[in-house]
């Protein structure tokens, strides 16, 4: 028997509560992982609150990533013993995830744990802090460089953005953190945010063009935000946009785009290609320095979780939630 966050539909509302389940109640898959850690991202406090639609079948085991040590595998790839990481994929949506002691997962979704990183470090990071690292990825594709100009980063406390400052500003660049939390400027200077903005300043309706600020931006945002952003733009900067926490919409102009050279780069975790999330990982490891682990998490068990997901929606997380399996 194993322990799981279970959500079911009762009476059109979606319930959950941590049950014993067992093995054979997994869904199918060629890896039996045991998970150590999984963490809080703002899709798993939609799924678990029964906001926005995530989950369409049930019961259902949410948790959009997790990291643990191979059971068992009928996979060339993996054999018992080894560390892996898992995000991504609609695991925690459609399949079974990561709240829960155990999973059974396609061998195709796991990736090996980059030299350098544990379980309990690679879940502080997660999904959030993989997504950051795609979108500091972007940047340095597009050719932004530290001394292109200064970067700016949305939802800044959150935890892709705190991800994003810390490694923004650990290769060099000059980071303009946005938050709507002005209590989290001590927390985001540690991580190397050098200036702030507050959200409401840079939600405001923006002309089609603005002073030039940003040579580049990583926005979780979007709606209001990413159009002003757009429209604040330095003459080829770019804009990694991969969140929708103010909202999905967009309403801009062609005008950053067609008269500043203003790239706006989307990101995508879910399904982001096997050997870019491995170079991906050890990118992590690499640039992230030991006070990450310190600094960005906090653990919580699983039947903290319906109240962490609550809270992450309202915006009161600061960085990262780990879930610790074995609490
Ligand atoms: P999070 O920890 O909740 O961070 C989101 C941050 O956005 C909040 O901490 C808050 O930052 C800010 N925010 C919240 N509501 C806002 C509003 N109404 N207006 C303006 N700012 C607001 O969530 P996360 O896990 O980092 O995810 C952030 C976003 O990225 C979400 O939309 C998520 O769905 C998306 N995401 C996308 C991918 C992908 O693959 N594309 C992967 C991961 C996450 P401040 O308190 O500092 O203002």
């Amino acid at each position: 028997m194993f322990k799981a966050l279970l959500l079911n539909q009762v009476e059109g509302k979606t319930h959950a509560e941590v049950r014993r389940l067992n093995i054979d109640d997994l869904p199918e898959g060629d890896v039996l992982v045991d998970v150590a850690y999984s963490s809080l991202n703002y899709k798993d406090g939609l799924a678990v609150t029964g906001t926005g639609k995530i989950i369409r079948s049930f019961p259902m085991v949410p948790g959009i990533d997790f990291a643990g040590t191979v059971a068992e595998s009928a996979s060339e790839r993996f054999k018992p013993g080894d560390q892996v990481i898992l995000t991504g994929w609609g695991v925690g949506e459609r399949h079974w995830g990561g709240y829960a002691q155990k999973a059974r997962v396609k061998a195709d979704w796991l990736v090996p744990m980059p030299k350098g990183l544990d379980a309990k470090q690679a879940m502080i990071i997660g999904t959030a802090g993989f997504t950051a690292m795609l979108c500091v990825m972007a940047l340095e594709e597009s050719g932004v460089k530290p001394d292109s100009g200064k970067v700016l980063v949305t939802g800044a406390a959150g935890g892709v953005g705190s991800v994003s400052v810390l490694l923004l500003s650990q290769l060099g660049y000059h980071v303009v953190a946005v938050s709507g939390r002005p209590e989290t400027q001590d927390f985001l200077t540690a991580l190397g945010a050098k200036e702030f903005i507050a959200r409401e300043v840079m939600s405001k309706p923006a002309h089609p063009l603005e002073s030039q600020n940003w040579a580049g931006a990583v926005d979780v945002v979007g709606g209001s935000t990413l159009a002003r952003v757009l429209a604040e733009m330095q003459y080829g900067g770019t804009v990694a946009a991969c969140g929708l926490a103010g909202g999905f919409e967009l309403n801009t102009t062609v005008m950053p785009f067609i008269l500043r050279n203003v790239g706006l780069r989307g990101v995508d975790s879910v399904s982001c290609p096997q050997e870019r999330r491995i170079r991906t990982w050890e990118r992590l490891a690499a640039e992230l320095p030991a006070s990450a682990y310190a600094d960005l998490g906090c653990a919580i068990a699983l039947e903290e979780v319906p109240q962490a997901a609550t809270d992450i929606l309202a915006g009161r997380i600061q960085g990262r939630m780990l879930v610790n399996l074995n609490l």
